[in-house]
């Protein structure tokens, strides 16, 4: 029979020694009743054997014992507390079992029977307490913490490094396009899809790292160590290697990039605050590149958003001030190497920074709605200057301008757009508007009838960075797209990377079989220019021919033909 350990905190013995001798009458179980006199005391010195639960008297002075019924439940104290007090009093008893105490007994009702009730019910009820915390601590879908329960243990985590002079490594994972895995292919797909990323995550973690679960599509693992950066580093590489391959779900295949951001305590987040901050800084840059990526924290990451922050009123004012200015980039086709087009590129010309360039602005504009006009006002200039170049004998075949997601939420898109090109003495099939893959899919039926609509006027249009986005098929067959423009990321690797080649070999071939014309940004080199010309790319625009440069200079560039720009 196992001896039940009852602990009776009272300043005088009379009621341990009660509680003994009726415990003592009990033929079922085995009792042994030890006696102190603070609460204390009982909770935190250990005893040999433990208490499985204590009799604390209520007579002890009130507001410490409330203080510390309401510190034993916080800090779940496994061993439940049985009040006793001095009268039968129902709101007492309520106040006391909502300050932390299990049960309350009056001492006039102390029988064997009672007792044992109170005994058996506190446990009972310690244990669906201690189910129901465990349960709120765990993320029901993977099993893994949960948001609270990650921040108790980075906490204690950070206590134990500061103590043992070690490190701790925070990393923040986020799944890049889950959203879009659960809009398109249901929730059902979703959660698979999430348990399995755990399961990898998991997979790739080595004793003493933690993974916890702090969003719908956001991890965090952490862990502590000596050289928690290069402990971080070996984990990144795991990580990606196991994310690499397809998640497939009931016959659904896709596959998801992930941002990883991470910093280290004390190097790069002195507190948890900050580490937490720092983390999340890193992993917001990460996702701004390409696949699986990660960013570890540096002190330049803050001031980039920092910068941002300061120029915004700034900004407000900018367009009436009329700081903004438009940059041509040409556009060569490459069988006649000649310019056929250019795309207008935004800048502003800011009174004490300088010549700003769209990275550090656009985000900024688009956030606060400024982009709406300053959209308009890109059409408005880009028309300006066709005609200037057209009535000085210069043709172009297309200028493309490039259209944000934002600008199709503004209702007046259409007939804004409609009364500036009807303004302006420009053919309309000149304009070519850049749209990105993920503008599109943010909201595939209203952009559809926009850009339907706004062809139906003669504009034409382009898919942006093209191969970074998420596209269907059916997109590209479907809406009125006249052109693809390969992203950057994939030129800039045809030489070395064969996975790249490949890529925009399948592009150019996918473009011309749907009929449309293929441009490849940013080529820099005479060698990828001739592996685009060898794979019948259409046009390029890139540094090695020309960057953007001003209205006067993009003027000259085409009276001259380019002689210049290419040497
Ligand atoms: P984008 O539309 O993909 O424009 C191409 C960007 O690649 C330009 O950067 C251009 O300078 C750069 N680029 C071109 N060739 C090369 C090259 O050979 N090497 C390298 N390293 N870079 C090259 P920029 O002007 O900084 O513009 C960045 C982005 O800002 C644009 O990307 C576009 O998405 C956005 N943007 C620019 N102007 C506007 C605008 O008027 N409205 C909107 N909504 N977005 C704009
Ligand atoms: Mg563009
Ligand atoms: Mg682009």
């Amino acid at each position: 029979m196992r001896t039940v350990s009852i602990l009776v905190v009272d300043p005088f013995p009379a009621t341990s020694h009660l509680i003994h001798d009726l415990l003592q009458q009990d033929n079922d179980s085995h009792y042994q009743v030890n006696w102190c006199t603070s609460i204390k005391e009982a909770l935190t010195e250990p005893r040999d054997p433990p208490a499985d639960l204590i009799f604390l008297d209520h007579g002890l002075e009130q507001s410490e014992h409330k203080n510390y019924l309401g510190l034993a439940r916080r800090n779940r104290f496994p061993i439940p507390i049985v009040l006793i007090g001095d009268t039968i009093d129902i709101k007492e008893e309520q106040a006391q079992i909502e300050a932390g105490a299990s049960d309350y007994l009056a001492r006039e009702e102390l029988t064997l029977y009672n007792l044992k009730r109170s005994i058996r019910y506190a446990w009972d009820l310690q244990e669906r307490e201690s189910r129901i915390a465990e349960l709120m601590d765990y993320d029901e879908l993977t099993g893994a913490p949960n948001r609270q329960n990650f921040y108790g243990r980075l906490m204690q985590r950070l206590d134990h490094a500061n103590a043992s002079g070690q490190q701790v490594g925070l990393m923040m994972l986020n799944i890049d396009g889950f959203k879009k895995v659960n809009n398109s292919l249901g929730h059902l797909i979703g959660d698979l899809t999430i348990k399995e990323v755990a399961l990898r995550l998991q997979q790739s973690l080595k004793p003493g790292q933690q993974l916890a679960r702090i969003s719908e599509d956001q991890f965090t693992i952490s862990i502590i160590s000596r050289n928690a950066r290069a402990e971080l580093e070996t984990l990144i590489d795991r990580i990606r290697q196991l994310h690499r391959m397809p998640y497939q779900q009931l016959e659904r295949k896709v596959i998801l990039g992930c941002s990883m951001g991470c910093a280290v305590f004390p190097e790069t987040g002195q507190d948890l605050d900050e580490l937490l901050r720092h983390a999340g800084t890193a992993m917001h840059q990460a996702k701004k590149e390409r696949g699986s990526s990660f960013r570890f924290y540096s002190e330049g990451l803050d001031t980039d958003i920092a910068n941002q922050i300061a120029l915004e009123p700034e900004l407000l004012s900018a367009l009436r001030r009329q700081q903004f200015v438009l940059h041509y980039q040409p556009r060569i086709d490459l069988n006649s190497q000649s310019i056929v087009g250019a795309e207008a590129l935004i800048r502003w010309q800011h009174p004490t920074r300088g010549l700003l360039h769209p990275g550090e602005f656009i985000p900024l504009a688009e956030k606060t709605g400024l982009i709406v006009p300053m959209g308009y006002w890109v059409v408005y200039r880009a028309c300006k200057d066709l005609e200037a170049l057209q009535s000085q004998g210069m043709e172009l075949q297309r200028m493309g301008i490039n259209l944000s997601f934002r600008q199709f939420q503004d209702d007046t898109l259409l007939p804004t757009i409609q009364r500036l090109i009807s303004h302006a003495d420009v053919d309309p099939s000149l304009l070519e508007f850049e749209l990105t893959e993920t503008a599109v899919a943010l909201n595939e039926v209203h952009v559809g009838h926009c850009i339907r609509e706004l062809s139906k006027l003669g504009l034409t249009f382009s898919l942006d960075d093209f191969g970074t986005g998420y596209s269907s098929f059916a997109h590209l067959q479907k809406l009125p797209i006249n052109t693809l423009k390969i992203d950057r990321s994939f030129i800039s690797g045809v030489i070395d990377n064969p996975d790249d080649a490949e890529i925009v070999r399948a592009i150019i071939n996918l473009a011309h079989n749907l009929r449309k014309d293929v441009i490849a940004e940013g080529a820099e080199t005479p060698e990828q220019v001739a592996f685009l010309k060898d794979n019948q790319c259409d046009q390029v625009q890139g540094y090695y021919y020309s960057p953007p440069v001003n209205f006067e200079a993009f003027r000259e560039m085409l009276c001259e033909g380019l002689q210049e720009a290419t040497g």
